[in-house]
């Protein structure tokens, strides 16, 4: 996923109307965008194929349309929006760096011109779903469904659904689990809050702590993201000791590597399934 590969545009001029002044809404002024696209340039390159690759003259097009549409106060909103729109709109493409310059920039005083800098990359993670209440099928299904519609993400993978008993002291339904492998344009706390939106519209009910839902999301793994605070702590601190999650992620992510243990999924399941805890 990650390439060093590029398609380089330099200083695209579109003229937008950008700005927290009132004369910069009304009248526009001149920006310069450049950008690199990041990508596997291979494909097209041994077949010598326009249609592996991303049409540059089209990307400029784009651009240039969207900046006139999509009016922002600020040039960071401005320049973070046309590099997700890019990530959205080309599968291909697996991060986007992007510089919008702003030479008019009215700030009084002798400067060549303003500008920002800003990187923004698709990230791969892997979510645990479950249910234990009333259509459980149904309630994965339509969380797959919920989170493969979210623009910026996209659900590459669905492992098979697994019945599995309950843990913990609760006494309560079995359930069925399974894992997905997303693509996202979110941050890790961006994939919580969308998570908990799908929850909460599955009628998801938090009333007893490992009690019986309707739908449950977990994070399990994110990029190689080590991450700890008080909403969100990933790989997801259960994972390894669970085998209704690793069993249904060895299907889909064998060789993924767990960042804490350097261990991948696979090594995880069997010596859960080794020591008999399984
Ligand atoms: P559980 O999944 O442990 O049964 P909940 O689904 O009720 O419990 O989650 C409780 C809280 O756990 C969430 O509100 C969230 O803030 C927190 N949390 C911490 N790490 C994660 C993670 N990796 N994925 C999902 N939720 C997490
Ligand atoms: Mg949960």
């Amino acid at each position: 996923m990650k390439t060093n590969d590029c398609i380089i545009i330099d200083d695209l001029t579109a003229f937008a109307n950008h700005g927290v002044l009132p004369e910069e809404k009304t009248m526009g002024q001149k920006f310069l965008i450049s950008l690199k696209l990041y990508m596997d340039i291979y494909p097209a390159a041994k077949n010598d194929d326009i249609s592996k690759s991303v049409d540059y003259a089209e990307v400029c097009a784009f651009i240039t349309e969207f900046t006139k549409k999509n009016r922002c106060k600020l040039i960071e909103a401005a320049a973070v929006s046309i590099a997700d729109e890019l990530l959205i709109r080309y599968e291909r493409i697996s991060a986007v760096e992007i510089t919008l310059k702003k030479p008019w920039a009215p700030i009084g005083l002798p400067v060549d011109q303003v500008a920002v800098c800003a990187k923004r990359s698709r990230h791969r993670a892997y979510i645990g779903i479950g249910s234990n209440l009333g259509d459980k099928k149904a309630y994965l299904e339509g969380a797959v469904k919920a989170i493969d519609s979210d623009r910026r993400c996209t659900v590459r993978r669905v492992s098979d659904f697994i019945v599995t008993k309950p843990v913990g002291p609760v006494k309560q339904d079995d359930f069925l689990n399974g894992c997905i492998e997303v693509d996202t344009l979110y941050s890790p706390h961006e994939l919580l809050d969308l998570l908990h939106t799908v929850e909460n519209d599955a009628g998801r009910k938090r009333l007893i702590h490992w009690g019986p839902r309707t739908l449950d999301l977990d994070i399990l793994l994110y990029d190689s993201v080590m991450l700890h605070d008080d909403t969100l702590t990933i790989p997801h601190p259960e994972m390894r000791k669970r085998g209704f999650v690793l069993e249904p992620l060895s299907e889909i992510a064998p060789f993924v590597k767990d960042p804490v243990t350097g261990e991948c999924v696979i090594a995880l399941y069997e010596r859960l399934k080794n020591n008999g805890t399984t």
